[in-house]
């Protein structure tokens, strides 16, 4: 693996500089870029959630806009994004995700301002998925409404659980009631809505796991995120466990999950994803597919690809030292070129979440290399069961979803 490499020691201090630099001659070979999706990292929440490792910063009683700086932010990103352009010129956008971090805490016309700008800098395509994440606790409806006249087309709501008790385990703001009002104030504005749901959450049963599946189910939302709890290191769950249901228990609620969900019509397409047909989230999509992605905001990370090389890049992670570098003109803390050796187990790592796997021959469009690079593990997670590849496509097995990880690990080098 090549290491990553702080900016300042690469030697490239302008944009342009950095383009001519990761356009020298490299160890692969890419055929075309692959499709280029843009996130967007808004990094404040209410209140630091004790599970999550995301690059998230609590502002204790932040009702809206008012309580984080949002007009310097809304600077440094166009800053970022600005200096970004040399890199990704002329290459359609074909979604963009506003993640967290709770970007419904940023004002209407703050997020009318970031879409202008978006639409102004990068050719955005006319169809464009625009995802935009958001918390109960932070919805209010005429701001909503704004989202979508600004252009948000999708919504993703971190619900995680309906039930009081769980929620508050979790540490979340918000109760069951605000839940279901978030759904209904989103329901009311976007035709394209994800909820998250959390399982196996401390002392949960699996009547209570059902409960949850079937309150959201009975909002018939486009898509569904159910993601088991696990305890991430760097959190306060990690330093103080709580008691969790055990292996069988979540798997029980796992099988639960799947039965009920393509009952009411949701095709399980990813590891924890479910959607009903034709509204895959688009987006996610292309970080499975291996596809390119720009990542701007405060710890935003970001994938991007040339001719001969695949780069890797991570914005500065503290909102106040990326606010005042990306306004210097250094927004990029790290950055690296992934190494030949490193991209096989990179792209599956993506591409075995999905229950159809991929064409063969993205792996050959998006990493650069032939694909009897991986010939030998192939065919060593075909025998174990795990995977089934031909000359059309690379699939995991019911099994290989099962046991991904393992399936995943046999793409690693030495
Ligand atoms: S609301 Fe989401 S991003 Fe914010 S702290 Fe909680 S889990 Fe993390």
């Amino acid at each position: 693996m090549i290491p990553i490499v702080p900016l300042a020691s690469t030697g490239a201090s302008a944009p342009a500089d950095t383009k001519s630099l990761w356009l020298q001659p490299g160890q692969l070979s890419l055929p075309a870029s692959p499709p280029l999706s843009l996130y967007v990292h808004v990094p404040w929440c209410v209140r630091k959630c004790p599970y999550c490792d995301f690059n998230s910063h609590a502002v204790p009683g932040a009702a809206d806009s008012h309580d984080i700086p949002e007009d310097a932010y809304l600077d440094a990103l166009r800053a970022d994004l600005e200096q970004s352009l040399p890199l990704v010129w002329g290459r359609p956008v074909h979604t963009v995700f506003i993640g967290g971090g709770t970007p419904s805490l940023l004002s209407a016309a703050g997020m009318d301002r970031l879409l202008s700008d978006i639409r102004t800098l990068l050719p955005l395509d006319a169809d464009a998925e625009i995802t935009m994440e958001a918390n109960p606790g932070t919805f209010e409806a005429e701001r909503f409404a704004s989202y979508r006249a600004s252009g948000i087309n999708r919504l993703s709501i971190g619900i995680q659980s309906f039930n009081d008790r769980h929620l508050a385990a979790l540490g979340r703001i918000h109760g069951g009631g605000e839940a279901r009002a978030a759904i209904g104030i989103a329901l009311d504005n976007f035709d394209n809505v994800n909820l998250d749901l959390m399982y196996a959450l401390p002392g949960q049963t699996l009547e209570e796991c059902a409960q949850d599946l079937e309150t959201a189910l009975s909002f018939n939302t486009t898509h569904l995120s159910l993601y088991q709890l696990t305890l991430e290191p760097n959190t306060l769950f990690a330093k103080f466990p709580p008691a969790l249901p055990d292996d069988d228990s979540a798997y029980e609620m796992q099988d639960l999950i799947e039965a009920r969900t393509a009952q009411a019509g949701y095709r399980h397409y990813e590891t924890s994803a479910y959607a009903r047909p034709h509204r895959e989230a688009r987006h996610n999509l292309n970080y499975w597919r291996f596809g390119d992605y720009l990542g701007i905001g405060a710890g935003a990370h970001g994938k991007l690809s040339f001719p001969h090389r695949v780069l890797r890049q991570m914005r500065h992670k503290h909102p106040a030292t990326y606010m005042a570098q990306a306004m210097a003109g250094n927004a990029v803390q790290e950055q690296h070129d992934v190494g030949a050796a490193d991209l096989p187990f990179e792209f599956m790592l993506n591409a075995l979440r999905l229950t159809d796997g991929v064409p063969a021959s993205t792996f050959f469009n998006h990493t650069g290399l032939p694909l009897h690079t991986i010939s030998r593990e192939l065919a060593a997670a075909e025998k174990k069961g795990l995977l089934e590849a031909d000359l059309a496509t690379i699939k995991p097995t019911e099994l290989g979803r099962r046991f991904l990880n393992d399936l995943q690990e046999m793409f690693l080098k030495g």
